[in-house]
């Protein structure tokens, strides 16, 4: 295994539940000593066009029996242990035929109590039984058409496409038995069959089915036929998902390892700024059909069943053959010609990945399907009186964290419903401090303004899960931003950095909201490449000497204090030579001078410093280590920067400018509508998977950056659409005119510019990650 494969972080890396992790690296171990890629030429053109003694050792470490209960003697560990295991086999592109036949053909057979020896047999080793249906996409049952004759029924029938053909000990046929659905199992050279095989992109064979008068067994018949096929194939798309996640991850590691080492122009071609951020968008793509696929799994493991599972497939289908296509093209691409030779082992992976798509769907057939099951429709408002019996509850004895989760949601749920001013989440810009302060000083007295503080400071103390609830009911809500830099900036640097007069200071003024906080990093000539900032503060006895400039300032007008970076020391080097002051705006000499954004709105500001003398006590932590101190907020700020928030409201605008436009019945709308559904699924999905992280109480990594640049830049393309589904009044003030009312579809695009922009821009963040999370060189 490469070096960069042992480093990348991914998702599915490590989890809650221990059977599975055993699992996971029990796996791991078995492809790389037992499946090294080495073999893989070999066995093209080979019969079967697998290893039968590795097949015969994943029986004895239960795997074919993954999808059977302990009761039976399988693993017991539901599809997502199943997933675990096909995306180890999709690491090493292994041709073992563990979905088709483990998966696929054992969950088809769960249908039927009288298949007892026959999933033995497959569960064994023994025998190789695939599922064979009539069309992927269509109706299983059309092509092939059975009579009943005394006991068992005959066919007759064209079959396409079967996986592993002539190299199948039995054929699952779906046919139509006197007109009903039916499931019936064809031996290999049974007579009447036909098998006609057909070489296969990556070295094995499908094939073509002709049954003439051929005699089968009865397996399953009439609408249970059905729901089995659905259900079988949802598990199997599923484990195929993550089995390209596993072939997608093994062909980004290839290339990180060869632009790592090969040299063109003087340098390792990975320092090439284009080409990491191609990579890191490479690497983004494999984890969001990560942590789609696992997010799926769970939800067939969690009951869902029909049309449940039948979408969750599509959203893993899509997602998963979406990214390998695109990390297979980036492959290729990123070793040069070496990459379009047989001798490299990317081809391998590329015509693997090509047979799998092929049989399990492409990333457009199951965004039709997906397309197909879904409605455009804004989510519905709420209606009639709100439950608040548990609004005013109080913890026993204060704490907030010995609720159980249900009734702590219900609590922030009801009394949210019953006190927040909904007209705060209908203005069309950020929300000044004059609109808010009533609505915050509710949010005080309650107790609930600083949900993540301690409550030695007057905060609620939530631990990670409780803090998460906390967001997600709030969100769900659409409650506004309050100026919170005070709560979500200041006051956690001040319990880390603060010295204690600071803290006693402090905390509590901005806790109640006397004191308002504004951000002073940015300078006119010190935004991505900040540690260049010139602002100036020179000691004068016991105070520090202020001159300069901050600009992009959020919100300073309405600040009355602001959190800065300054330079302390012009000698040292850049980042070196930064302190972390804090600067009352009562002080003589400072100067706001409000900005007005695109949209007309005073967003931002100005700030000017002339002179400005600021206590020395105000410097946090020591003299030149500001830099440090400001890094240890990102990561928590791209976490909220990258919430699903802003998405899911723009997708909700769109289908209802959609709606009122009668554009939902338009396929090219529905079309786009369904992606950008599936976008925002995705990056729920991503969200779940760093907050998952977040309540096992895990600092987040450099990736946590991937959210932020997601969020954001799913954001801005749905912004678009917005002005798409507004038509001619898309540019108007006013909103556009429909029969509900005036809808704004212009608040959305301006919203949306400056999100690839704040928060360190998306070019930035994909730097960090090329070099700190890919370990790409540098120039
Ligand atoms: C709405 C809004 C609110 C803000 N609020 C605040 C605030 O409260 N406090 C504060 O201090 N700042 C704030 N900012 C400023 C923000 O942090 C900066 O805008 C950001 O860091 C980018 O700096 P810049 O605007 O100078 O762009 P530049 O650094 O000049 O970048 C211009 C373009 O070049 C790209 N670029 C620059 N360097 C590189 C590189 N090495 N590799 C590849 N591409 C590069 C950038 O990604 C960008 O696309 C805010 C910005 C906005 C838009």
């Amino acid at each position: 295994m490469s070096m960069a494969m042992d480093t990348i972080p991914t998702a599915a890396a490590a989890n809650d539940d221990d059977t599975l992790n055993l699992l996971r690296d029990s796996a791991q171990d078995f492809c790389a000593r037992a499946l090294e890629r080495g073999r893989l030429r070999g066995l093209r053109g080979a019969t079967p066009p697998f290893e039968r003694a590795r097949w015969r050792d994943m029986a004895e470490l239960g795997w074919l029996g993954v999808m059977r209960d302990e009761a039976r003697g399988g693993l017991g560990v539901g599809l997502r242990g199943a997933a675990v295991l096909a995306r180890a086999l999709g690491t090493v592109a292994a041709p073992e035929p563990l979905v088709e036949t483990a998966v696929a053909a054992m969950r088809l057979l769960d249908a039927c109590a009288a298949s007892d020896a026959l999933r033995a047999g497959i569960a064994d080793g023994e025998r190789v039984v695939v599922v064979a249906p009539g069309a992927i996409d269509g109706d299983p049952f059309a092509t092939v058409a059975a009579t009943q004759t005394s006991r068992s029924p005959r066919l007759r029938g064209v079959l396409d496409a079967v996986p592993l053909g002539a190299d199948a000990d039995a054929w699952l046929v779906a046919a139509r038995l006197d007109g009903v659905p039916a499931w019936t199992l064809v031996e290999a050279g049974a007579a009447g069959v036909t098998v006609e095989a057909r070489p296969l992109a990556d070295g094995s064979r499908d094939a073509r089915l002709v049954l003439d008068d051929c005699v089968a067994t009865l397996v399953l018949h009439g609408e249970a036929a059905r729901d089995a096929h659905d259900a079988a194939r949802a598990s199997a798309v599923l484990c195929a998902s993550a089995y390209q996640v596993g072939l997608a991850e093994t062909l980004l590691t290839m290339t990180l390892d060869y632009v790592g080492t090969r040299r063109q122009f003087g340098q390792a071609i990975g320092s090439f700024q284009v080409l990491q951020h191609r990579l890191v968008d490479a690497y983004l793509a494999l984890r969001l059909a990560d942590a789609v696929v696992t997010e799926c799994c769970a939800t067939l493991d969690g009951g869902a069943r029909g049309a449940a599972a039948t979408r969750a497939a599509s959203r893993a289908g899509h997602r998963s053959a979406e990214s390998l296509a695109a990390i297979a093209r980036e492959a290729v691409q990123l070793h040069g010609a070496i990459g379009y030779t047989d001798e490299c082992d990317v081809g391998l992976f590329v015509n693997r990945a090509l047979v799998i798509g092929a049989r399990y769907g492409r990333a457009d057939a199951h965004l039709a399907r997906y397309a197909e099951a879904i409605t455009i429709a804004p989510p519905a408002t709420r209606s009639g009186e709100a439950d608040t019996s548990l609004a005013d509850l109080e913890p026993p004895g204060g704490d907030w964290n010995a609720l159980d989760n249900e009734t702590f949601r219900q609590v922030i749920r009801q009394w949210h419903a019953a006190n927040y001013p909904a007209e705060l989440g209908k203005l069309r810009r950020r929300v000044r401090w004059a609109e808010c302060r009533q609505w915050y000083a509710r949010l005080y007295q309650r107790g609930f303004a600083a949900p993540g503080w301690p409550t030695r400071h007057g905060g609620m103390g939530l631990a990670p899960d409780k803090l998460l609830i906390f967001i997600e009911e709030r969100e769900r809500l659409g409650v506004v931003r309050t100026p919170d830099q005070g709560i979500i900036m200041v006051g956690p640097l001040l319990m880390q950095h603060g010295s204690a007069e600071q803290q006693a200071h402090y905390l509590p003024k901005a806790l109640s909201g006397e004191h308002i906080w504004c951000q002073g990093y940015s300078e006119p000539n010190a935004g991505s490449d900040l540690a260049s900032l010139r602002t100036s503060a020179v000691r004068d006895g016991d105070e520090f000497v202020i001159n300069g400039q901050k600009i992009w300032t959020t919100m300073a007008q309405d600040a009355n204090q602001m959190f800065c970076l300054v330079r302390t020391d012009p000698e040292a080097k850049p980042q070196a030579g930064i302190s972390f002051v804090l600067i009352d705006f009562a002080t003589p000499g400072i100067t706001v001078r409000p900005i007005r954004n695109i949209a007309g709105d005073e967003e931002f500001c100005e700030v000017f410093f002339d002179d400005v003398r600021v206590p020395c006590n105000n410097l946090v932590g020591k003299l030149n280590d500001g830099w440090t101190i400001a890094k240890a907020l990102l990561g928590f700020e791209r976490f909220f920067i990258g919430s699903p928030k802003q998405c899911r409201n723009a997708l909700a605008r769109a289908a209802e400018l959609a709606v009122a436009r009668g554009l939902d019945a338009d396929p090219v709308c529905a079309s786009r509508y369904a992606r950008f559904a599936l976008d925002v699924e995705s990056l729920e999905a991503l969200y779940t998977s760093f907050a998952d992280q977040i309540r096992r109480g895990e600092m987040p990594g450099a990736d946590i950056s991937l959210l932020k640049i997601f969020a954001s830049e799913t954001f801005a393309r749905l912004s678009e659409f917005i002005l798409d589904t507004g038509g001619a009044g898309a540019a108007q003030l006013d909103g556009v005119d429909t029969q509900a009312g005036a809808v704004d579809a212009l608040f959305p695009y301006y919203n949306a510019r400056p999100a690839p922009i704040y928060g360190g821009s998306n070019e930035i963040q994909r730097n960090i990650i090329a070099k700190a999370v890919l370990r790409l060189p540098s120039a």
